[in-house]
């Protein structure tokens, strides 16, 4: 291509200096057949509509075709709005229709959040770890980050307290907490009720907004879905979000937001003019999933499918690792945390690793708003059970000679 004018990186807005790339994206450079890949974060094909259901989809599509194509409501559709009121419902949380409006995945609630909540040097708490996606929207906006300690019972929100108590007598005051109470991602750990409760009072009492990212917390393994924290929220302090990305497939790009009337009308006014609307075509087929059932359908379904390969991946790590690492035992999600006994820096390590042991994880400093080198985000939707047990036997090779080294050098 004959390059006419070629941008000086000084034109640039200042603000994409503080884009960075997702690590993603780079380790997929890096793939080859007999790899075997824990570093991505994508749902299982099995979550997709069966194409059974497809025939009259198509029909039904047909059908409201004059409304798919043509520009919808920034709010989003009110059927599906209704739909998802009801599904809301039957997973403990009581809203109006006209308290949810639809989103271009939950990737968008991020993005429009920041754009109505975060000044530069607001304080914004966050989990550490937490969802790095989050991160790198949030970072345009410059905040200042309060990393909040996770332990197997979820946030240490007595940290939080803690931490809350210094900044207010220091005259300032939390915006924003940002949060994935059931089986966050990266680590997989959920909140205990308790700690969600005491998440709530401090939220009341040192007058800040949660931002609930729960895209998994209709696919737990075991026992019932635990209560979210939008159905104890009685101050409408609560931002609800979620998705069909891990429900049905991302490839829709549909999500929601669950909260109050004058927070919703700000989501509107920035969502107008970010993209008018979410695309009325793919909200159709979200609709037509939820009112035929296909969705309901689906969760047992994916709930089995994901326990399998959760348990294949705990039991390999078990048996291979036990010595070196401790991991998170999630209740839900694609992932899998781990925490290396050895001060092992994870990333430093990946290329070699991938090169001489074919395997990948995703490292997990970028997971942290502090420095922590010697963590890994395992992804256990995509690979299947034999790619698992394989996969964390090379792993544990790696890192055993990693080890090794490392205390050659101690
Ligand atoms: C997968 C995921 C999402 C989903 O984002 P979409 O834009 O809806 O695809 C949101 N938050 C977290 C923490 C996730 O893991």
């Amino acid at each position: 291509m004959l390059l006419l004018y070629t941008m000086k990186s000084r034109k640039f807005a200042r603000r994409m200096k503080y884009v960075t790339m997702s690590d993603v994206s780079e380790l997929l450079k890096w793939m080859t057949p007999d790899m075997i890949s824990f570093g991505g974060g994508i749902p299982d094909p099995i979550t997709f509509p069966d194409e059974a259901d497809f025939n009259e989809m198509l029909t039904f599509l047909k059908g409201v075709k004059d409304k798919a194509f043509q520009y919808g409501k920034t709010e989003g559709l009110d059927e599906l709005r209704v739909s998802l009121s009801k599904f809301s419902q039957k997973h403990s949380i009581v809203t109006d229709p006209e308290n949810i409006i639809i989103t271009t995945g939950s990737q968008q609630v991020l993005d429009l959040t920041a754009k109505i909540f975060i000044n530069k040097n607001d304080f914004v708490a966050v989990e550490l770890p937490t969802y790095m996606v989050a991160l790198q929207v949030f970072n345009m906006f410059k905040p200042k980050y309060i990393g909040i300690p996770l332990d197997f019972e979820g946030m240490r929100t007595d940290i939080l307290e803690e931490k809350l108590r210094k900044l207010y007598s220091d005259g300032v005051s939390l915006k924003l907490l940002y949060t994935m109470p059931t089986s966050q991602n990266p680590a997989g750990i959920s909140m205990s009720i308790e700690r969600r409760k005491h998440l709530l009072e401090l939220a009341s009492k040192y007058d800040f907004i949660i931002l609930e990212d729960d895209p998994y917390g209709y696919i737990t393994f075991e026992g019932d879905e635990p209560i979210r924290l939008k159905s104890m929220d009685k101050e409408g302090r609560v931002i609800y979000t979620s998705t069909f990305s891990k429900i049905l497939g991302p490839g829709l790009r549909i999500g929601w937001i669950i909260a109050e009337e004058n927070i919703i009308k700000q989501y509107v006014r920035i969502k107008q003019i970010t993209d008018i609307c979410t695309s009325p075509l793919t909200q159709y087929i979200a609709y037509y999933t939820l009112e035929n059932g296909i969705v309901d359908k689906k969760i047992p379904i994916i709930k089995r499918f994901y326990r399998e390969k959760r348990d294949a991946m705990l039991n390999a790590l078990e048996k291979y690792m036990s010595n070196s690492a401790t991991w998170s035992k999630p209740i839900g999600g694609l992932f899998i945390f781990v925490w290396l006994n050895n001060n092992i820096d994870t990333r430093a390590i990946l290329p070699d690793v991938i090169k001489k042991y074919k395997v990948a994880y995703l490292p997990g400093d970028s997971f942290y708003v502090i420095d922590v080198r010697n963590t890994m985000r395992l992804n256990f939707s995509y690979p299947s059970i034999n790619q698992i047990e394989e996969g964390i036997k090379r792993l544990s090779m790696a890192i055993m000679s990693y080890s090794a080294q490392e205390q050659v050098v101690n």
